[in-house]
């Protein structure tokens, strides 16, 4: 049997249904410590569905563990819209900022693009790209080693996703990213999972 302290997110023979339609039908894998891996496929293929089943969210057959002190970070598909409105940029971040982190908050916010007066702005006023930006600092500050980012790169521009992309990279721990985003994918997906026909299929490079 598998150690789960080896794999932070092991998933077997997984089954769910949605009223009559299947979505899985006993998909099993498993991600191991430190790995970096892509879920992808067809729209309604089952990607957010399997999140929401490791995350505790729904109900399903079969079997989802996490490993013992795993601390998981979750950026849903309508993450940017969750945040408070009535703070500012930089109350929504420096509130999550513990310890060591708070000396960096300005500085993780200049490096995703917030600089000087702009981090007084409200969140109400921001774009749909600043508030996707905003609201990754916010989970890159969280003390995680589990990151799960449902379709991240939706509201950015190229730059941002460079932005992101790097660290990503940076980014020590476990990452699962859902993305449509081929060239988001390219060089930091490490292996990808395809959901397809009700099972996910491991392959170990990027796929067409
Ligand atoms: P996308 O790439 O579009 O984000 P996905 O792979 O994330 O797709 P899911 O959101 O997991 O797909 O949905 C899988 C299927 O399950 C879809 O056909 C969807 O309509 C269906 N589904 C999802 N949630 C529910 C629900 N709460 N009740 C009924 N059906 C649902
Ligand atoms: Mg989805």
């Amino acid at each position: 049997a598998q150690r789960s302290g080896d794999y932070p997110v092991i998933v077997e023979e997984l089954s769910k249904k949605y009223g009559d339609k299947t979505i899985f039908n006993a998909a099993s894998f498993s991600i191991s410590r430190g790995e970096k891996v892509s879920f992808v496929g067809r729209n309604g293929e089952g990607k957010s569905t399997m999140i929401k089943s490791i995350l505790g969210e729904i109900d399903y057959e079969g079997s989802c563990t996490i490993g013992h002190n795993v601390q998981i970070g979750y950026f849903a598909q309508n993450q940017a819209s969750l945040l408070d409105p009535d703070l500012t940029i930089f109350q929504t971040v420096d509130m999550v900022a513990k310890g060591d982190m708070r000396t960096q908050v300005k500085n993780i916010l200049g490096r995703f693009m917030f600089k000087g007066d702009e981090i007084d702005k409200k969140v109400s006023v921001l774009s749909g790209g600043e508030k996707t930006r905003l609201a990754m600092v916010k989970l890159l500050l969280e003390p995680v080693n589990l990151l799960i980012l449902d379709e991240p790169t939706n509201h950015l521009d190229l730059k941002s996703k460079d932005v992101l992309k790097d660290a990503l990279k940076a980014f020590d721990g476990t990452l699962i990213l859902v993305s449509h985003d081929r060239d988001f994918l390219q060089g930091l997906s490490q292996k990808v999972f395809e959901f397809k026909d009700q099972r996910v299929i491991e392959h170990f490079e990027t796929i067409d």
